[in-house]
């Protein structure tokens, strides 16, 4: 297997960093730098940009509004956005739902939602998770009960990432509840937020902010042009997305970035006396993260390779692996940066009490930030399937346990 990148490859990669230099805005390239995560209006914004150029869609094939690019590309893509750094694409618009209706949509549901979904003119969130269904996802109990052309929606979804400022949701409902098997009697629907009867309730995480959601359905009603697929045929369109959820899981250009910023930030760091940059542990860990990084590189591309070549555009089972390591060095990495700060990476309530009293500011904005990042990534090795089920996946689908 050759690992190296071809000339062609490389060239791509030096047009990605020409387009970044020219195109990405230098207040958002500010705000990404100094670990805030994007707010809405920064998605759209780059995204906006990034469809411009054909860009946005990375994944899609060029019928639908897709650069069409091969798997290789498609890494190199995500890691100049992280390492820019740039807002991620809008995830749930573009390596979920998108890829679902191009597979399983149909003609007017394409035309309809995807173009809007690759400029972000629709924000969508993903209803999937409930409160007796998260790993064993099979156990969902929202039901719809066709009713004429209608289906009406009752029950309850949580961790509804950014329902709050959503248009659409792509939501998974049992629509048979007698079938034999759970996994038989499942609908994938799409629906509008503004629906009567939809609430949805905040959920606030252990950094403060106002992401996840608990969503309530109570009668909604959801016209049967809105399926995607057959009636209880959800689980293959859900099987199908959460594959691709797991594709670029691994997020190795925000760990190098990141890492890259503790030792900018450690120059102005003292430690004994010392910068902190030539504190022996501080030197010790940065090599560690250096060489983890560099070796689930060289797996990432073992698995962009082999999925180039052999397994016809199916999620390999190996990208388990690049979301377990991945998550494990991007958590490694934003708790660096945060010790990086020492006392400064105060926690925002404590910036807040400081505030009431007066005082000066107690350090640098990207050392609080750095908690803020270092408490909302402990919930990377959860979303997108837990690492726990994702080391099952890889003992049988890998090891063949
Ligand atoms: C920040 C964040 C954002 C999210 N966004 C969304 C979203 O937008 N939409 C959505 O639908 N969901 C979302 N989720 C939900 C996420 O998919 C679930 O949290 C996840 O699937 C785990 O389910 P659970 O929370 O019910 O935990 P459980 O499944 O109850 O698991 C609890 C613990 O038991 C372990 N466990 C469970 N089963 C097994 C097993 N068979 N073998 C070994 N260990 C096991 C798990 O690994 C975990 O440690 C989000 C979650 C988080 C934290």
């Amino acid at each position: 297997m050759d690992l190296r990148f071809s000339a062609d490859e490389l060239a791509f990669r030096d047009e990605l960093r020409a387009f970044y230099r020219d195109n990405l805005p230098d207040d958002m390239r500010e705000r990404m730098r100094l670990g805030h995560s994007s707010e809405k209006e920064d998605t759209i914004r780059w995204q906006r940009i990034l469809n411009k150029k054909g860009w946005a869609a990375y994944s899609w094939p060029k019928q639908w509004g897709g650069p069409g690019w091969t798997p290789v590309q498609r890494m190199m893509f995500l890691e100049e956005n992280q390492l820019a750094p740039a807002p991620d694409v809008q995830v749930f618009n573009i390596t979920m739902i998108g890829p679902v209706l191009i597979q399983f949509g149909t003609e007017e549901q394409k035309k309809r939602f995807l173009p809007r979904a690759a400029n972000l003119d629709d924000w969508w969130c993903q209803g999937f998770s409930e409160p007796g269904a998260g790993s064993d996802l099979a156990a969902l109990k929202t039901a719809a009960r066709r009713d004429g052309d209608d289906y009406v929606v009752n029950g309850q979804k949580i961790w509804t990432s950014t329902a709050h400022m959503a248009d659409w949701c792509f939501l998974l409902v049992r629509t048979d509840p007698q079938a034999p098997k759970r996994q038989e009697g499942i609908s994938f629907l799409l629906v509008d937020m503004k629906t009567p009867g939809i609430t949805v309730r905040p959920i606030i995480s252990i950094d403060g902010t106002h992401h996840l959601n608990e969503v309530f359905f109570d009668d909604v009603r959801v016209p049967a042009s809105l399926r995607v697929g057959e009636e209880n045929k959800g689980w293959d369109v859900a099987k199908f997305l959460l594959g691709n959820e797991r594709t670029g899981i691994a997020r190795l250009g925000r760990s190098k970035e990141r890492l890259s910023f503790a030792k900018e930030a450690a120059r102005d760091m003292r430690a004994g006396g010392r910068p902190l940059s030539e504190d022996f542990e501080f030197r010790r860990r940065v090599a560690q993260l250096e060489v983890d990084i560099a070796a689930l590189e060289l797996t990432q591309l073992r698995v962009v390779s082999a999925h180039d070549r052999a397994r016809d555009g199916r999620p390999d089972p190996l990208s388990s692996v690049l979301k377990i390591k991945g998550t494990e060095l991007l958590q490694a990495a934003s708790e660096l940066v945060m010790d990086v700060g020492g006392p400064l990476s105060m926690p925002d309530w404590a910036l807040e009490l400081e505030a009431l009293s007066n005082e000066p500011e107690l350090g640098p904005s990207w050392a609080t930030d750095a908690t803020r990042s270092y408490l909302m990534l402990r919930a990377a090795s959860i979303y997108g399937g837990t690492n726990e089920i994702m080391k099952n996946i890889v003992s049988k689908a890998v090891l063949g346990l």
